[in-house]
């Protein structure tokens, strides 16, 4: 395995670094508080259409779409070399990651037309809406249904959990057309303005007092048949397409994720209860050591990752393997570390020490880390199944129909 760059690979990650550094200068260091949601969205679109500019967006879609057509390498070498930056790409993550590839995968060529240039200047944002109060695991158990009217569509439901829906300007939605067959069956996918009358979104609160995603009502939504993507009846396939955009996402530990060189740092700083520097403690260097290990793991995994990409293969279960340990251990070290800090770990205020207030910011997170894109179980189990080859979860309702499986 060899992890080095190739001399083509190394040329374009030397070229990103320097535009990088003429560009994005201003967001070397995190933002001292974080920005309110106009300036968020203010700072990310002017962001994106910088990017658009000089030919670090859509890296791996075809030309034909406005993209780059370099590969997953290119794409992967890209984001690598941003993330030493503070930049704000979050905004278009889902939108741009998820929702336009299969846009352009699934819808017709206007509709790609009017859609996908919009969306890879920053114009416009994108939602993904597939979660529901009764159907989140469980996709295709979703009961937001749509019902054709001529040439509309008329939607009825409810979705949960759809991040930046407040911010998004159009939304994939995947909808019931047909219940009375199999629960895999009966879906179709459409694009929706989020805009449009009888689309109700109200913001969730979390206990990290930041609100990005959102409960979404929709009452008698009228949609245009132009924007069903793919066949009626074949949502769940074109919902897989949405699913294998976010396998491509070779995404390690956040960012902001605490590792073992922010527990050396605290446990320098602050007494162990025995007496001492905590970092002489044997329980506390333990856990960092840990911590290291941990690190380490996910590092060499996703190594493997990118050599799988970089052979033109799609990455394998290892993505579900660092997925499970990187949000475990960001939990896991978040918590240690606030434990070491004490009462001094616990900022509510604006005047609070920044490093501690990241350090709470990630324990607030890491819950969420651990559900969304696959829960801890889900991810076990696609492992049990597919890696070590164990007898498959039960699927009871799987071939009945889906009014009387309910
Ligand atoms: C930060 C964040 C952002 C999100 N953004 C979006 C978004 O933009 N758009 C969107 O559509 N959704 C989004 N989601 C929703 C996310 O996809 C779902 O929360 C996730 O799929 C889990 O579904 P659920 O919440 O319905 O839990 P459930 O599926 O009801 O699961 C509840 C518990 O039961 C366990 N469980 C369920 N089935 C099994 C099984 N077969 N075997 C073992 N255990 C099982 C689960 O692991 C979990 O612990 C987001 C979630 C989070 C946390």
């Amino acid at each position: 395995m060899d992890f080095n760059d190739t001399p083509q690979e190394a040329e374009y990650r030397a070229k990103a670094r320097a535009w990088l550094e003429d560009n994005a200068a201003e967001y070397r260091e995190p933002p001292e508080t974080a920005w309110k949601l106009d300036e968020f969205i203010q700072r990310s679109k002017a962001w994106q259409a910088k990017k658009f500019a000089a030919g670090y967006t859509g890296i791996t879609w075809p030309k034909a779409f406005g993209g780059q057509g370099l590969g997953p390498m290119q794409s992967i070498i890209y984001g690598q070399e941003e993330s030493r930056f503070h930049a704000p790409s979050g905004l278009y993550s889902i939108g741009l990651g998820m929702c336009i590839p299969t846009v352009f995968t699934h819808g017709s060529a206007e509709i790609a037309e009017r859609y996908v240039p919009k969306a890879l200047v920053g114009d416009e944002v994108w939602c993904q809406l597939f979660s529901e109060p009764s159907a989140g695991s469980d996709l295709a158990g979703i009961r937001t249904r749509a019902v054709q009217d001529g040439d509309e569509w008329v939607i009825d439901g409810q979705k949960v959990w759809t991040s930046f829906a407040h911010a998004s300007d159009y939304g994939i939605v995947v909808t019931r057309t047909d219940p009375s067959v199999p629960k895999h069956k009966g879906l179709t996918m459409f694009i929706v303005d989020m805009k449009a009358p009888g689309v109700e979104v109200r913001g969730i609160k979390q206990m990290s007092g930041g609100s990005d995603f959102n409960e979404v009502f929709f009452t008698g939504v009228r949609v245009k048949d132009t924007h069903r993507l793919g066949d009626v009846g074949n949502g769940w396939k074109v919902a897989l397409t949405t699913l294998m955009h976010e396998r491509l996402a070779v995404g390690g530990k956040p960012r902001h994720a605490p590792g073992y060189e922010t527990l050396m740092k605290l446990a320098r700083g602050v007494e162990a209860p025995v007496g001492g520097p905590a970092i002489e403690a044997g329980d506390v260097r333990q856990r960092i050591a840990q911590s290291y290990i941990n690190d380490q793991g996910i590092k060499l995994t996703q190594m493997r990752a990118l050599s799988a990409l970089s052979r033109g293969q799609m990455p394998g279960p290892e993505q579900s393997i660092s997925k499970v340990v990187v949000a475990k251990t960001m939990q896991e070290m978040a918590s240690f570390a606030l434990d070491l800090a004490g009462g001094d770990g616990f900022v509510t205020g604006a005047d609070g020490d920044p490093e501690l207030a990241k350090l709470q910011g990630s324990y607030l997170g890491a819950a969420g880390l651990r559900i969304a894109g696959g829960t801890d179980e889900i991810l076990r189990n696609i492992i049990a199944e597919r890696v070590l080859g164990l007898p498959g979860d039960l699927r009871p309702d799987k071939d009945k129909p889906f009014n009387a499986a309910a």
